[in-house]
């Protein structure tokens, strides 16, 4: 491993001022960063430890929706009872995310931030091909293994797959992202790899997350995540869902509906057009199966990881089902 020097930051200003120094890396809970180092991805000289910054561990939460701390731990934001009950699908991805120990470590700003588990980007000493890497460099994934990879969002220079559970809820519930001065939805934080893979977040040096806030709305609050996975614990989604759901006053007519895929794209996808598909309509099997089809418009796969394809929209219909059957 490398030498690097390390700054406990006082302030969110020095974390800022010392962050943005060529060379410099946040370190929060470290659950990712510390691995990224080991394997000679990420090559810190300083990091810049942000885990003594008092208030941004604050979770607040009421009728409008709540805000929650870039210092929050995962665990506490899963367990938090008001996030249970009034943002269900933002606790159960939290949940179903990584594993207890790394729960209790790792923050949401760092999840909010986690790089791909693209195999062949996490493993520099045996592929020196990756352009999210060493932009220019071509990519090992295609013609190679790809049963982890995207079929969503892709272009010829990257097919990684964006890992998160969380980001995948915010997106579906239309949060946004505090950087210090600046407020962005979480949606456009996260950039598609088009040409540049290296750049992953709409972030600029000298900035940080500080928090995001969750609006509150009926679909909000009757909501889930459905992750379905290789085992059933501590593992990556192969495809996910966050959906929220409002009916009608009869409780057969859809309102409001919110769907997001995880697990299938290079960002966390929301998918718009299942949405538009079915609200107005009555919700019944037939249609919500044949609309979460649209899930998947677009989609192009590279051999091993075409079973996403046809697993996306199954996860997405059974979300929806499964919240008509709580009316
Ligand atoms: C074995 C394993 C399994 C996992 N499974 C899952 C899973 O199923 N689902 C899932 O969603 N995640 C999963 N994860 C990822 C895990 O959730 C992340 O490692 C964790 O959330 C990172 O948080 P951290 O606080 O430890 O970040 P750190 O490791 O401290 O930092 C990660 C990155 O974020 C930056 N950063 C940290 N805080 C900020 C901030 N406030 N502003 C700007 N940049 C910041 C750091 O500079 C660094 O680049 C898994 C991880 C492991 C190791
Ligand atoms: S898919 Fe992206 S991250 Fe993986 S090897 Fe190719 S360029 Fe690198």
């Amino acid at each position: 491993m490398r030498d690097f020097s390390y700054l406990r930051a006082g302030s969110i200003d020095t974390a800022r001022q010392a962050a943005a120094l060529p060379g410099a890396m946040l370190l929060a809970g470290g659950t990712t960063l510390i691995d990224l180092a080991k394997c000679g991805v990420a090559q810190p000289d300083t990091l810049v430890d942000i885990t003594h910054l008092k208030g941004l561990d604050r979770i607040e939460i009421g009728e409008h929706g709540a805000t929650i701390g870039a210092l929050a731990k995962m665990s506490h934001v899963a367990d938090h009872a008001d996030i249970k009950s009034r943002l269900p699908a933002i606790s159960e991805a939290l949940w179903q995310a990584a594993s207890a120990q790394i729960r209790n470590m790792a923050t949401i700003g760092g999840n909010l931030m986690q790089r791909t588990r693209c195999p062949y980007f996490r493993d520099p000493a045996n592929f020196s091909a990756c352009n999210k890497r060493q932009p220019g460099s071509g990519c090992s994934a295609i013609g190679g293994v790809t049963r982890g990879h995207a079929v969503l969002g892709t272009s010829d220079a990257c097919i990684a797959m964006y890992p998160g559970d969380l980001a995948t809820a915010l997106v579906a519930f239309d949060a946004a992202m505090h950087l210090g001065e600046r407020k962005l939805l979480v949606d456009d934080f996260f950039l598609l790899p088009g040409s540049t893979p290296d750049k992953e977040h709409a972030i600029e040096p000298g900035e940080m997350i500080t928090a995001i806030e969750i609006p509150g709305s009926a679909a909000a609050r009757r909501s889930t995540y459905l992750k379905i996975r290789d085992r059933q614990s501590y593992e990556f989604a192969a495809a996910s869902a966050a959906v929220g759901l409002e009916l009608e006053a009869d409780g057969r007519t859809i309102r409001d509906l919110r769907v997001a895929l995880g697990g299938v794209a290079t960002k966390p996808w929301r998918a718009r057009a299942v949405e538009d598909a079915l609200k107005g309509k009555v919700l019944e099997p037939e249609a919500v199966r044949a609309a979460s089809q649209l899930s998947v418009e677009g989609a192009v796969d590279h051999g091993a990881n075409h079973y996403k394809i046809e697993l996306a929209p199954r996860v997405v219909a059974r979300a929806i089902l499964k919240l008509g059957e709580t009316a």
